[in-house]
């Protein structure tokens, strides 16, 4: 039954249109129950002991999705699961149609000029918000970077939506610790993808502070990682 529902899943896959092939999943763009739709499929990975390759990449399926209902549950804009085949391991998720990346958003705002500073500054703010919200429901994405993020074009005159993607790599935990990295991995992928940005991320993690419950200790987290980072250049 399983291996039927699997061939189907490939069947299906074979017709629609591969958007990503990353070193861990493919991503396609289709359309499922006549909805504009997402696949995301994790393939075996031939170095990898098979027993442990399925492991492995069974629980990374089941923790995206987990996080992903996690997220939306307390509100977190994340695409709705509309299937899951843990044979394939493939998740079929809402495309955010008509959405752009935070990074393009930023990048284009940054070249043109045409966006003030302050349009940029209310965008960090949402940002440091829903991330506040995710790590109070103990979400570390574990992948945090602009492309991860997608404002999604509200009604006229509206705000637009912001949606957080791509859970792969999520998992649970309440530790202050595992949240400072998380920061710390965006701060990263932050400055180096976007110049001088750094009172843009001083915002976002001011909003953040003030968002998230316990935000003191994760703050101080990574404060500590943030030198141990700067220590580790230093030597090498
Ligand atoms: P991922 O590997 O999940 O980061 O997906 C790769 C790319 O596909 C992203 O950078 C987005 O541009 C796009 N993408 C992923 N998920 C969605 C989604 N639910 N809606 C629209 N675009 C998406």
């Amino acid at each position: 039954m399983a291996q039927e529902r699997s061939m189907a899943v490939a069947e299906f896959l074979s017709k629609a249109e591969l958007i990503k092939q990353g070193a861990e999943a493919r991503v396609y763009r289709t359309e499922f129950l006549g909805k504009p739709t997402i696949v995301k499929e994790r393939f075996p990975k031939r170095y990898r002991h098979p027993a442990l390759d399925e492991k492995l990449t069974h629980r990374r399926t089941v923790q995206e999705v987990r996080s992903i209902l996690r997220c939306r549950k307390a509100g977190i804009s994340t695409p709705v699961v509309y299937f899951v085949d843990y044979t394939s391991h493939c998740i079929f998720l809402e495309e955010i149609v008509g959405s752009v990346t935070v990074r393009d958003h930023i990048a284009s705002a940054q070249q043109s000029g045409s966006r003030t500073e302050s349009e940029l500054e209310q965008l960090a703010d949402r940002v440091g918000k829903i991330l506040g919200r995710m790590h109070d429901e103990d979400v570390i994405h574990g992948d945090l970077t602009t492309s991860n993020m997608l404002l999604k074009r509200g009604p006229e005159d509206g705000e637009d939506e912001l949606v957080l993607i791509d859970f792969g790599l999520s998992y649970n935990s309440a530790l202050p610790e595992d949240k400072g990295v998380d920061l710390y991995v965006l701060e990263k992928a932050f400055l180096s993808t976007h110049p001088n940005t750094e009172s843009l991320f001083e915002k976002l993690l001011k909003s953040y502070a003030a968002s998230s419950k316990k935000s003191a200790a994760v703050v101080k987290k990574l404060d500590e990682v943030r030198l141990r980072g700067r220590k580790r250049s230093m030597v090498g």
